[in-house]
């Protein structure tokens, strides 16, 4: 079973490295729940504060205003649901068996490229080819 000769990519091949990554976007999942959480409040902390006529947007110039803060944070708000789209999907591809198979030609995607981007869809030369 062994046939690590030649340059040719090394794709998960037991059920042991899949539950692994499993288990590596679990956490992910995890920490990203919490930052989406975190955010959502910081979101509706800023919203009080805006309809709390109390709080003088003007007041310090050289400070971030509210609705700078209130963009900074819808902005990392979306790229947090992103990652978690892509963590579910990935998750997804585990439980039916198509997890770290590129979506373009077929090919396995290398655990090395996995491990740095568990949520990677396509192998090394078709993300190349992409961008
Ligand atoms: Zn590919």
């Amino acid at each position: 079973m062994h046939d690590d000769g030649g340059g040719h990519v090394t794709g998960i091949r037991s059920a042991e490295q899949l539950e692994r990554f499993r288990e590596l976007l679990l956490a992910e999942r995890r920490e990203a729940e919490e930052r989406l959480a975190e955010q959502s409040e910081g979101i509706t902390a800023v919203r009080e504060a805006r309809s709390d006529g109390s709080v003088d947007d003007e007041h310090d110039p050289d400070g971030p205003t509210m609705s700078q803060e209130w963009s900074q944070r819808t902005a990392v708000l979306h790229d947090v649901e992103h990652e978690l789209v892509d963590v579910k999907r990935a998750l997804a591809r585990i439980d039916d068996g198509t997890y770290g198979v590129c979506e373009k030609c077929g090919q396995k995607i290398s655990v090395a490229r996995l491990e740095a981007r568990p949520t990677a869809t396509l192998c090394i030369d078709c993300a190349r080819k992409v961008r």
